[in-house]
């Protein structure tokens, strides 16, 4: 039998893969359980978001405020976290958000994921809220709660300095709230190492509502695949894939690498999504990867600048992570707070028209220090940006600050502010959508789905994603269904080995949204919900150019497991997940009024480059809505999953509890 005795793990294990093992902490009584599942729940539930989502609806009350101590907030693994294979070293962050009311989901790597399950955990369920700060560690299996009063009200970097300090360890792992969280902020993040997020949905909110500054984690168990050659053979499969699937150049030049991409296609969002174009294309190339690696990237005066530049998750090869070294006006850009991904560099470079990589990287290093997500921070900015341009905001706002597009200093002034929560950047730290509420103007110029801004990939240019950012429970992402030039003709041959097993065969035009596209849609979307259940990286496993594909994600399962998992169950899986986290804002009241776009998107051409004139049509979205619930399973009136489509996915018990 698996030994739990004063919180300390036993050696055997009661799973391969998992640990057995969720630790429950109430932080109103600050009790500490070890709950060990049968392997039943296991199978039904899985890891990350949809482990995450059971503990949100079984235990947190119908139509709380997400910021009180009712809420439930889990940081949830799955079973490959933790093996030597690239891409599963992935955590989802569950809780209600306080951004949308619905559910919140949002996920990050690093190394404090597989630490957590080193540590012996799948699982952290945190209810309650403490009187005053805390922290909890987590270490080899004895979880304590400890005083965090000499840790609130500093930067993330320090925090983490202080801990390793205190715990003479280097070598833990510690997920935080900044001081943003700490004030509350709508936009808060939680991080790991100080430069990995849990961005979106407020997770850090809640997490500061709870007066939970930290979870330290250590630990010295192996996870123990049931397969250990199969593990080790898909291992083994990256380094051959990485050329082939292009990954190697994704690694050298991370996710901002496709900035001048982006501005090429017309789908670079520029002056609060006005225009898909920069002025010109030196002004996207100046905060592109290709000019990051060059000038910016820590060590690129030397020839190892690839060694030193370039992080990773724990057991990755693709190593995508940017560290910059530099500075911007006399502030030195610290490398241990990483480097701008490509959406942090458009919301604070684009979204704002600048075009300075110095000030766009110190922005993402300013929220990494204090905690805030960099897409929803930087678009409240651009949405201010707006709003004074068109004088519904004035210096007196804005305390003189001339918030013009264009204007790099105003940017960073402003962004001090609403980090600090100090003077007007009170009013946007909790988002534009809360900020034209309070000010009772500025709606007409909002890009928020569900209370959440929009990433960094256009759906004037990638129409599907118009239909998916609008469904998505959680608010617009852009990392929730594949995108459309994986579906093109010209792209198809490429992808097909990926997409026909999925029932995808007739690919589409990047700006048409029919039947066949919102199937490819749907499907994708299903893949990608999986890869957040698996806790899988979404450049590591996808439906299209990734390294591995969905097969792989079945056969890494199996693996890790020993269960009989095949590529549809994969997909079952992401379809549960979209499904229960549906109901459960049905639960909470959303439905599908709530699956629209901004206005703007829909009443205003985009101007400038290769996407001048373009607008998302009403009919057409309107039309795909209906074709998705359609497909989906979803009364089309209400946006509901039907009993039968919950049934089909072993959640019955969750239509009888929304009475359908
Ligand atoms: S691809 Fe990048 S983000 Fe994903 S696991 Fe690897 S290093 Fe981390």
């Amino acid at each position: 039998m698996f030994v739990i005795e004063n919180n300390v793990i036993g050696d055997e294990k009661m799973l391969h893969g998992y640990t057995g093992n969720i630790l429950h902490v109430n932080l109103t009584t600050r009790s500490i359980e070890v709950e060990t599942p049968d392997e039943a729940f296991y199978r039904d539930y899985i890891g990350g978001s949809l482990m995450g989502l059971y503990y949100l609806w079984k235990f947190a009350p119908q139509g709380i405020d997400a910021l009180s101590p009712e809420n439930v907030l889990t940081f949830a693994l799955s079973a490959p976290t933790g093996l030597p294979v690239s891409g599963q070293s992935r955590c989802t962050a569950t809780c209600k958000s306080p951004s949308s009311g619905g559910a919140a989901d949002s996920q990050a790597g690093g190394f404090w994921p597989a630490e957590l399950k080193f540590a012996g955990y799948d699982a952290v369920v945190i209810r309650g809220a403490a009187s005053e700060p805390v922290y909890l560690s987590i270490m080899n299996g004895e979880a304590k709660l400890h005083d965090a009063a000499h840790l609130w009200g500093k930067m993330t970097l320090d925090v983490d300095n202080i801990l390793k300090k205190e715990w003479n360890d280097k070598k833990i792992e510690i997920a935080q709230i900044g001081i943003s969280g700490e004030k509350l902020a709508n936009f808060a993040s939680v991080m790991n190492m100080s430069n990995r997020a849990w961005g979106r949905t407020g997770v850090g909110a809640v997490m500061g509502s709870k007066k939970l500054k930290a979870i330290v984690v250590r630990g010295s168990q192996r996870v123990t695949p049931a397969d250990k050659k199969a593990v080790m053979a898909l291992s083994r499969r990256g380094p051959k894939e990485m050329e082939p699937t292009g990954m190697d150049s994704f690694g050298k030049y991370g996710t901002i690498g496709i900035v001048t991409s982006q501005h090429g296609a017309g789908g670079l969002p520029t002056n609060n999504f006005n225009s898909g174009v920069m002025a010109s294309l030196e002004d996207a190339t100046k905060i592109g990867g290709e000019r990051l690696y060059d000038e910016l990237l820590r060590g690129a005066a030397e020839e190892k600048q690839d060694r030193k530049g370039r992080d990773t998750c724990y057991a990755c090869i693709v190593r995508c992570k940017r560290v910059v070294e530099s500075e911007y006006n006399g502030k030195k850009l610290d490398p241990d707070y990483g480097g701008p991904e490509y959406e942090s560099i458009a919301t604070f470079g684009s979204y704002c028209g600048v075009n300075d990589l110095h000030a766009g990287s110190y922005a993402n290093q300013l929220c990494n220090a204090y905690g805030v997500d960099t897409i929803s921070c930087g678009a409240t900015i651009a949405w201010a940006m707006e709003c004074f341009e068109n004088g519904l905001i004035t210096l007196e706002d804005t305390d003189g600050i001339e918030l013009k597009f264009g204007n790099a200093e105003a940017m960073i002034a402003m962004l001090e502010k609403t980090l600090n929560r100090e003077g007007f950047g009170d009013i946007l730290a909790d988002g534009s959508a809360k900020a034209a509420d309070r000010l009772g103007k500025g709606h007409e110029y909002l890009i928020t789905i569900k209370g959440q801004e929009l990433p960094a990939h256009m759906p004037q240019v990638k129409r599907s994603l118009a239909l998916i950012y609008a469904v998505n429970p959680f608010g617009a992402d852009h990392q929730s269904a594949e995108h459309d030039p994986a579906y093109t003709p010209k792209s198809y041959d490429n992808n097909k080995a990926r997409l026909a097993p999925l029932g995808l065969h007739k690919p589409q035009d990047a700006r048409v949204l029919n039947a066949e596209k919102v199937e490819f849609a749907l499907k994708t979307q299903y893949a990608f919900s999986a890869a957040d259940t698996l806790g899988l990286c979404q450049f590591v496993y996808g439906p299209s150019w990734q390294l591995y594909g969905v097969q792989e994600m079945a056969d890494l399962m199996c693996a890790a497991t020993g269960w009989d998992v095949t590529l549809e169950a994969i997909q079952d899986m992401g379809k549960k997940r979209l499904n229960m986290m549906r109901a459960y804002n049905a639960r909470e009241g959303l439905q599908r009024d709530d699956d629209t776009l901004p206005e703007k998107m829909l009443e205003k051409a985009l101007v400038g480059g290769r996407s001048d004139g373009v607008r998302i049509e009403h009919e057409e979205f309107e039309s795909a809505l209906t074709m998705y619930f359609e497909q989906a399973g979803w009364d089309v009136a209400s946006g509901i999953p039907t009993r039968a489509t919950l049934a089909s996915v072993g959640l019955e018990w969750v239509a009888d509890e929304l009475s359908l």
